[in-house]
């Protein structure tokens, strides 16, 4: 075929559904194109779920739809197409030689390994290749490197301080609004006896003929592959995802911060967004999110408490575990400061265990691709963490299970704040807890054939049981963290006995 000169050759991920994105300033529709690839390589390098998929394939087909509506070209390698390159770097290898552009540009991928792929296949093409930074967060990398820069205490709450004065967001006359920087002690409620009451369902979105054809061709191509796609109803476009943003603020905001930490038997999404995964897509961008918010709140809709915690997590968190991916990365996705080194334990597949509480989440999980924060945290992430699983492991097994899952956010949440795998970057201590926590926070234990309360015989709870033996085992490193006093001196003045019955116990549950 005869080569068709290209002047940009703008290369769009997954990830990467921005319609605002920089890669596309300054578009000329008679020089430029957009290049996408449904890539069989990124649906299989590590075992995920169907749902994930149809995700990722459904918003990438809209969002050529919609950049064809405004007269760009966009070369779309389909998964189905006869010629379908099995990765991107051959679906971009194959493009340049065809149209041969004066460059290739792209925004930052969300992913360490597609970017070196990226990189080295553009780069033995010998075409010029530029990285863009990509202009979907609030603070670039080079700004978060500032603030890193030889900063004896590195926490996210004097980050979060810095972007709240950086870009005014809850500001007054350089003040935090209502006079506090965060409202925690009137969140983290949990239900109490009679549960949530009537929370308003987040929206079904139902798939046009567009995601309908990308769900038959997932049910087709990976059959084999965890969850299911009944019932797929996620945002996939700009507008449905907006839509979903200003369901959440009008119907769930008001609650969120009180029930944040809460949780309840079945039910999913509670108070939460679920706008995770239509962020990471960039179908929406997070001022929109906070500045959606915060209109609430100055409108009198929804409260303080509620507002702050919403702008924190995206504002907050959602920026600094990028800058610490991307300042850490390579070396931080090998870290293991506890030594883990057990398997997933397989019923994280399946949700078949006896443990109400894991049951629950994870069937829910391989319906929904969603768990909230907390569940992840204090359900899954705790049980993996305390039976002592190797930490990369925990984020490909969440890599293949959740919608919102992109390696630079999933990695530092779940090798660093859940598995506790850097050693305290992400968090000074350890997030471990005995069932108790799993107690007071939900209803899972009434119907549990465990006692929380139990860590020994017939009817200890596995979390239980698995909370003093992980203390135990991490004793002599825990004793120098002063957060983790009062665990470690309940655990010294623990009967020496029952400490030996407990790690008995324990080592079978870590062996399962
Ligand atoms: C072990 C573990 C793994 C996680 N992995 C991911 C992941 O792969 N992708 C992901 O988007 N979030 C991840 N999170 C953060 C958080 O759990 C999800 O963002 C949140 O549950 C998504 O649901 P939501 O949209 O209803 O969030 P809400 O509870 O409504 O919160 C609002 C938004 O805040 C942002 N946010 C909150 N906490 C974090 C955080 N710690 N890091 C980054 N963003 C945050 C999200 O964009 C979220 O949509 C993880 C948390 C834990 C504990
Ligand atoms: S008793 Fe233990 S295993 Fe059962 S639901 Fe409660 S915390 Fe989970």
């Amino acid at each position: 075929m005869t080569a068709i000169k290209l002047r940009n050759l703008i290369v769009v991920c997954g990830d990467q559904l921005d319609h605002d994105s920089v890669a596309l300033d300054g578009f000329d529709p008679a020089r430029d194109a957009i290049l996408m690839t449904e890539a069989a390589e990124e649906a299989t390098y590590i075992w995920q779920s169907k749902r994930r998929i149809a995700l990722f394939f459904a918003a990438m087909r809209h969002f050529r739809d919609a950049q064809r509506k405004v007269e760009r070209t966009v070369l779309y390698n389909a998964l189905d197409d006869e010629k379908a390159p099995g990765s991107l770097a051959s679906g971009l290898k194959t493009t340049i030689a065809q149209y041969d552009p004066e460059q290739v540009i792209m925004v930052q991928p969300g992913d360490w390994r597609v970017r070196e792929t990226l990189e080295d296949a553009a780069g033995k093409t010998g075409v010029p290749f530029s990285m863009l930074e990509d202009g979907h967060f609030f603070t670039t990398i080079h700004d978060f490197m500032g603030f890193a820069d030889g900063r004896k205490r590195f926490i996210m709450e004097d980050f979060y301080r810095m972007m709240r004065k950086q870009t005014g967001l809850l500001m007054d006359d350089g003040q935090p609004a209502g006079g506090a920087w965060n409202y925690d002690k009137d969140n983290r409620k949990a239900f109490g006896k009679n549960g949530p009451g009537l929370i308003a369902p987040r929206a079904h979105y139902q798939p046009d003929p567009v995601t309908l054809d990308v769900l038959r061709l997932v049910e087709k191509r990976f059959a084999d592959s965890p969850g299911t796609l009944e019932n797929f109803g996620e945002p996939v476009t700009r507008e449905d995802a907006l839509h979903a943003l200003d369901d959440f603020v009008a119907n769930r905001l008001r609650d969120f911060g009180m029930h944040q930490d809460a949780m309840w038997d079945g039910s999913s999404t509670l108070n939460h967004s679920r706008i995770s995964a239509a962020l990471n897509l960039k179908l929406i961008g997070p001022r929109e999110a906070c500045d959606a918010a915060i209109a609430a709140y100055e409108e009198g809709a929804a409260p303080l408490n509620a507002v702050e915690g919403f702008v924190r997590q995206i504002l907050g968190w959602r920026e600094w575990v990028r800058g610490l991916y991307w300042t850490r990365m390579p070396d931080y996705a090998d870290l293991n400061a506890l030594g883990a080194d057990r398997s997933i334990p397989d019923f994280f597949w399946t949700g078949n265990t006896d443990m109400a509480c894991l049951r629950d989440m994870i069937t829910r999980l391989l319906r929904t691709g969603y768990a909230h924060h907390i569940e992840r945290l204090m359900g899954m992430g705790l049980y993996l963490m305390m039976i002592g699983t190797r930490p990369y492991d925990t984020h490909d097994w969440h890599m293949g299970l959740y919608l919102d899952a992109i390696d630079w956010v999933s990695l530092p949440n779940m090798l660093g704040m859940s598995q506790h795998a850097d050693g305290g970057i992400v968090g000074t201590k350890p997030y471990c807890a005995s069932g108790a926590y799993i107690d007071r926070m939900s209803n899972y234990c009434n119907g549990c054939r465990f006692d929380p309360k139990q860590s020994t015989g017939e009817r200890a709870c596995p979390f239980t049981t698995l909370y003093w033996d992980f203390l135990a085992r991490h004793e002599e490193r825990f004793s120098d963290n002063r957060r983790m006093a009062l665990q470690v001196n309940n655990l010294r003045r623990k009967d020496v006995h029952e400490l030996k019955i407990i790690r008995a116990r324990a080592e079978k549950l870590r062996n399962i």
